[in-house]
């Protein structure tokens, strides 16, 4: 990304941070982006087989808190990051 991006709403920078997915392990790991609608498994929980993934960064506006996420890049389904 060239510039970080601004708040529509305060004009000012936004914080970039990323959103943590504690589930997966004690320690956590960073959420996903899956394309498609979550499809629930019985054993494994939401599928991701054979969907495409990707690592959220997330940016916080520091004025009103406002949330911009964007999935850049490709990981795979549920790799530790
Ligand atoms: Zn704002």
């Amino acid at each position: 990304m060239k510039k970080d991006p601004t708040c529509p709403q305060c004009r000012v920078a936004l914080e970039q941070g990323f959103l943590l997915d504690q589930r997966q392990s004690s320690a956590g790991s960073v959420a996903r982006w899956v394309e498609g609608v979550p499809a629930k498994s019985m054993w494994t929980g939401i599928q991701t087989k054979d969907r495409r993934v990707r690592p959220i960064t997330s940016y916080r506006c520091p004025d009103c808190g406002l949330l911009l996420d964007y999935a850049i890049g490709t990981t795979r389904a549920w790799a530790r990051t």
